[in-house]
């Protein structure tokens, strides 16, 4: 069961920053963005994308660097992005 808790937003310092879903959404997924729960960032994703966005703001940030080791072989749709 996932969650869908909001998160402090480092600019604006409310608590109105959701997790970026990337790739092709549901229908949960969208009736979770109508709710304000979820942000749609698109089907491909780069590892430098962020992954938190700001609902009251807009500010889009990452809550980890690079990740250790991408894993290519659990994740192949997103190479789409990468030259
Ligand atoms: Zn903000």
């Amino acid at each position: 069961m996932v969650t869908y808790r909001k998160y402090l937003c480092p600019v604006c310092k409310q608590k109105t920053g959701v997790k970026i879903l990337y790739g092709m959404p549901s229908h949960e997924a969208f009736e979770l963005e109508s709710q304000g729960l979820l942000a749609l960032g698109g089907c491909c994703i780069d590892i430098n994308d962020p992954e938190r966005k700001c609902l009251h703001c807009g500010h889009e940030w990452q809550i980890k660097h690079k990740p250790p080791k991408f894993d290519l072989k659990l994740a192949p749709q997103y190479l789409q992005t990468k030259g």
